[in-house]
């Protein structure tokens, strides 16, 4: 995909990026998420370091996680090696046995998250598939991240490597006609509804990532957008949808904000969004709370609002809000 005028702005204004190791995972995290079913999942997410997405959105810092250049060959399965021994470690306890087995793990999940998108050959090269597939063996359910446009037959040639069941996540980031097509993601509904109905076709899971606070949305306007496009994902079959509050830092979203067409989203309309959210009942709707402390306006209070929002990530059930007595619940 060549470059266009868009992309080379946007990429002009991005600070500098810190050297990234191909051959070292950024970390892992593990956490209970919830399933429309109603189980409780623990799912272990590893975040790998490879190649940049070329797709270059307005609102994207994922860009800072990539490496120049394309991932090498066995880089991934290396990452990939070294989080699940270090996570065999953490779960049995430093003593554990070196023969011991990777179906040890606690975890039911896997999810691949590398900072652009799975089925990108350059993002990852296709002879490691078979090894990623070994390494995610004892898992029940792998999760990894694609664009719509780049879903298709590697998808389902992936799904039938793996033992566990495929789950695909995708950007649908806003249905807002005109901030939809400011995002330079270069997506239609149409384009997405072709690789959700596809996916779900063929027996793999879906689930989507939903900005909060995208550019060219109004502020006062920002939370229904995000409950409209959560529910446009819902029912397109969307086992989970995350809510994704919009960041600054990486020069574009500086840009738009000075020109007013970008307005940093706030914790309560996080609370909002993801309360008027909790209505949709076949999906399991969550705020991404990654670094969310800086959403908080003051403390104790931010501490307890995002000790509330984890709790009803893995619950879903509504609990009271908690009030601001120095911000007022900003
Ligand atoms: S498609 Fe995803 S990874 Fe690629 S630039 Fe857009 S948001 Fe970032």
């Amino acid at each position: 995909m060549s470059a266009s005028a868009v992309d080379r702005r946007i990429r002009s204004l991005r600070p500098p990026k810190s050297h990234v190791d191909p051959y070292t995972a950024h970390g892992s995290l593990l956490e209970e998420e919830r399933r429309p079913d109603g189980t409780i999942e623990r799912a272990l997410t590893v975040f790998l370091a490879g190649a940049e997405c070329p797709f270059t959105c307005s609102f994207c810092d994922l860009w800072r996680w990539t490496i120049d250049g394309p991932t090498p060959p066995g880089a991934l399965t290396r990452q990939l090696e070294s989080v699940l021994q270090r996570q065999r470690q953490v779960s049995l306890g430093d003593a554990v046995s070196p023969l011991a087995s990777l179906d040890d793990l606690v975890a039911d999940r896997l999810k691949l998250y590398n900072a652009s998108n799975f089925f990108d050959q350059r993002a990852v090269p296709p002879e490691d598939l078979p090894g990623i597939a070994k390494l995610a063996a004892p898992f029940a359910a792998v999760t990894v991240e694609s664009h719509a446009s780049t879903i298709g037959p590697t998808t389902l040639a992936f799904a039938r490597q793996i033992t566990g069941r495929l789950e695909v996540a995708v950007g649908l980031e806003t249905i807002h006609p005109v901030a939809a097509a400011q995002l330079n993601k270069r997506l239609d509904l149409a384009r997405f509804d072709t690789a959700a109905r596809f996916l779900l076709d063929n027996g793999v899971d879906l689930r989507v990532f939903v900005l909060l606070g995208a550019p060219y949305v109004g502020a006062d306007e920002s939370v229904a957008w995000t409950v409209r496009t959560v529910e446009y994902a819902v029912e397109r079959g969307a086992s989970a949808v995350s809510i994704i509050p919009v960041r600054g830092g990486n020069g574009e979203m500086e840009r738009l904000q000075a020109l007013g067409e970008f307005t940093p989203p706030r914790l309560s309309q996080l609370e909002d969004a993801l309360d008027g959210c909790l209505q949709f009942t076949t999906s399991v709707v969550t705020a991404d709370l990654w670094d969310m402390e800086r959403l908080a306006a003051c403390e104790p209070c931010g501490s307890e609002r995002i000790a509330r929002l984890r709790r009803l990530n893995v619950t879903g059930r509504g609990e009271p809000r908690i009030a601001g007595a120095m911000c007022g619940g900003a």
